[in-house]
């Protein structure tokens, strides 16, 4: 299997230098030459997740030296819970969020983490892994990273304008991981890694590795959930599920697509965004126009140029197809705030944030077959929860270990000097 640039202005690159690569090099984002086709009746008993993720991943990694390890890989990376359960009538509730970080971004991370350190090293500096945060990124990655030898990481993220327990799981690593305020918001954090990553003199000092969704590791294993979950729903209803995905940079959208893409029973994927408007504005005018972010309650889908757009549209070039396949929705604070304050008397459960956009998406839509994509724990994001629904949110352990830890931050301006020092 070859990648090639949404641009179509770089060479084609098997699996393992996409990945090195992060971006093209033309700029453009890492797409697969060809998806491959899965026949459902190889599907027909249940897997476990890592034995999934192996038959899904396979194709993609076809010809690469990693394809060797990807049992391991899987396996490694696989390894907490996934839980898909019924919410009401024909909803369910694909709960992504009990991983070490309490948010989805956790598998994409591990999943990545996993394949960079089977690559070879070349050079005698440690590895930079570079990341731009809108919340949960930077803390999934400091986390699948943390102690690995070989790796440095820089984490990027917008000084005031993230959760306090999303802060100490950036800054409470030490040893391997350094965490960058900067005062900007998330497109500055963005802008300051792709600035880097275009500065040939910057990237000869040292290897420098991406891993925001742009990169085509953490975007793969995402697929491996949402053929899971698609396989479990349809065994048990009888029908296809439609997806309700909370969507930022468009990273987990364009997973659950290309799940679709690739045979898995998915009926439909409607997106869920908050007051950013940047995509619904392309679903009505058909003109792609960034925007300047937002700020919201759902802080880690505050993104006002979504980096995977590019790939959206790469899968879509015709709006009249994307609007076939997809919805977006647009929820605002208010609504966000009304969906968690009902969220226990109407359906048992605490949300997130980010949750509480799908599940107020997820009301507009009418058809009952409709999984509801949880994307983070509640916990983390209690200061916005907890006094909307009037008590205390359980920690999950995981989190509960991080948020006793020591933190450090770096605070830097939203310059491109900056990347001096980070770089080092
Ligand atoms: C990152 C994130 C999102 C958005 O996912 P994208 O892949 O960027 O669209 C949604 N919810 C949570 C909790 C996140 O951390």
């Amino acid at each position: 299997m070859k990648y090639l640039s949404t641009r179509q202005g770089a060479p084609a690159a098997g699996f393992s230098t996409a990945m090195d690569h992060g971006l093209a090099p033309d700029g453009g984002l890492y797409v697969p030459e060809a998806f491959p086709v899965f026949s459902m009746h190889h599907f027909a008993a249940e897997f476990s997740l890592p034995e999934l993720a192996e038959r899904l991943l396979s194709p993609y990694l076809e010809g690469d030296p990693l394809q060797a390890h990807l049992k391991k890989i899987c396996k490694a990376a696989f390894d907490f819970e996934i839980v898909l359960k019924n919410l009401k009538n024909q909803t369910a509730l694909l709960e992504l969020f009990h991983g070490p970080t309490a948010a989805f971004k956790d598998i994409g991370a591990r999943f990545l983490a996993e394949c960079l350190s089977r690559l070879p090293v070349s050079g005698a500096r440690d590895r930079l892994v570079l990341v731009a945060t809108s919340g949960d990124t930077g803390g999934a990655v400091a986390a699948a990273f943390h102690r690995r030898p070989g790796f440095e990481v820089a984490i990027l993220f917008p000084k005031g304008k993230i959760s306090p327990r999303q802060q100490q799981q950036l800054t409470c690593w030490g040893e391997n991981i350094r965490a960058y305020a900067v005062a900007g918001n998330f497109d500055d954090c963005q802008r300051l890694v792709k600035a880097a990553f275009a500065d040939k003199t910057l990237r000869a000092r040292r290897p420098l590795l991406s891993a925001n969704s742009i990169n085509i590791g953490r975007l793969l294993p995402q697929q491996v959930y949402y053929a899971w979950a698609a396989l479990a729903y349809r065994r048990q209803f009888h029908q296809n599920a439609g997806f309700v995905v909370p969507t930022g940079n468009l990273g987990n959208a364009v997973a659950s697509l290309w799940t679709q893409r690739i045979g898995f029973p998915i009926a439909s994927v409607a997106l869920a965004t908050n007051a950013n408007q940047s995509i619904l504005d392309y679903f009505r005018t058909g003109e792609w126009q960034p925007k300047e972010t937002v700020s919201t309650l759902a802080n880690a889908m505050d993104v006002g140029n979504p980096s995977n757009m590019e790939r959206l549209i790469h899968l879509y070039p015709n709006l009249k197809d994307l609007k076939r396949d997809v919805r977006v929705f647009s929820v605002s604070d208010r609504e966000i705030s009304q969906t968690i304050e009902l969220g226990p008397s109407e359906y048992n459960e605490v949300w997130c944030p980010h949750t509480a956009t799908a599940v107020a998406a997820r009301k507009q839509l009418a058809s009952p077959q409709w999984v509801i994509v949880a994307t983070a724990s509640p916990a983390k994001f209690d200061t916005i929860v907890e006094p909307l629904i009037g008590r205390k949110v359980a920690i999950p352990p995981a989190l509960a270990a991080l948020l006793t830890r020591a933190s450090n931050v770096i605070e830097i301006s939203s310059e491109v000097g900056e990347l001096e020092k980070i770089i080092g």
